[in-house]
């Protein structure tokens, strides 16, 4: 069955300490699903744009096998559009702009043939709007779910409500401290696993990633890169490598989740290299599985 993905389709305006850009291509779901088109295809995404949302846009969603067919275009509307200005370390950003749009009276309709789908990926969106995608699927066998600062601080009540119809979150160290209200991660990660999704993993930016289930601690190494440009859409490039990988080989083994967590975390780093969706646009699966490979060679040590 097919991967299913929801979430934000953008325009973001970013704002690094070395370069500024206006207007791209940004989005939840447009970094989930370019990421996860180099382990699926097709990959159908839920969402919504304005009609001023340029067509050579869905045109490069398209050319990567994203099927467009849930993603409503509202006349006259104006697309969802956020802007970020990142800190001298590429760590740390501070939202300038969030403006809904569209999004504040979008209603997601889930296309029939959607409907079982089996592999979910909810995006960073109003959690609101989550819970109505989860409300129309017949019976979903795997859920991932995003969020950010924006909805914990906004919609902690129906996020919670989405943890406990999820199987994995996915959030940054900061959005866990605030939704545990815990310092420290360990503590943090079994007060949310508590919540509900019962295999959390929490990113670290560019110190790379654990992942916490019911018996696993895993800690995922960070690419150690050269050239970060432009961090915007990371977290949604590693959930989209991360589920596209787990849709793609259909084994939800611990192992096989270790293995996923790896391959988001190369779908980030990619990402980060370049502005906007630049890098996710030009890669090839050959180069994914290189940059896998570098992972296991810079992690790997030996017994004593
Ligand atoms: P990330 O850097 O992975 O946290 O994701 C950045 C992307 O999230 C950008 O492309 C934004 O367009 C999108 N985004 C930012 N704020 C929101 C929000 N409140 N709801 C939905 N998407 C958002």
């Amino acid at each position: 069955m097919s991967l299913l993905i929801v979430g934000s389709v953008a325009f973001d305006s970013v704002e690094t300490p070395f370069r500024s850009v206006d207007n791209a291509l940004g989005g939840s779901a447009t970094y989930i699903s370019l990421a996860a088109s180099y382990f699926t295809a097709p990959v159908y995404i839920v969402g919504v744009v304005g009609s001023d949302f340029p067509k050579r846009y869905l045109d490069l969603l398209e050319a990567h096998n994203v099927n467009l067919t849930g993603l409503q275009i509202v006349e006259d509307g104006l697309t969802f559009r956020w802007a970020g200005k990142y800190h001298y370390d590429l760590n740390t950003r501070d939202t300038l702009l969030t403006e809904l749009n569209v999004f504040e009276t979008f209603n997601p309709i889930i296309p029939d043939k959607l409907k079982k789908s089996t592999y979910v990926c909810l995006g960073n969106i109003d959690p609101t709007l989550q819970l109505k995608v989860l409300d129309q699927l017949e019976n979903p066998h795997f859920v991932v779910c995003d969020t950010m600062n924006y909805w914990i601080e906004g919609k902690q009540a129906e996020l919670k409500e989405v943890l406990k119809r999820s199987d994995v979150l996915i959030i940054n160290d900061s959005e866990a401290r605030l939704l545990s209200n815990e310092p420290n991660l360990i503590k943090s990660a079994k007060a949310i696993r508590e919540m509900g999704a019962k295999i959390l993993i929490i990113k670290k930016g560019e110190h790379g990633a654990l992942l916490f289930t019911e018996d696993v601690v895993f800690s995922a190494p960070a690419y150690p890169l050269e050239m970060i440009n432009d961090p915007t859409g990371a977290g949604d490039s590693f959930a989209g490598g991360f589920t596209g990988y787990l849709h793609k080989t259909q084994d939800l083994s611990p192992e096989n989740i270790k293995r996923a967590v790896i391959y988001g975390s190369a779908m980030a780093s990619f990402c980060v290299e370049q502005f906007s969706t630049e890098a996710l646009e030009n890669l090839s699966y050959l180069r994914v599985q290189d940059r896998y490979r570098e992972f296991l060679t810079i992690s790997r040590f030996d017994e004593i």
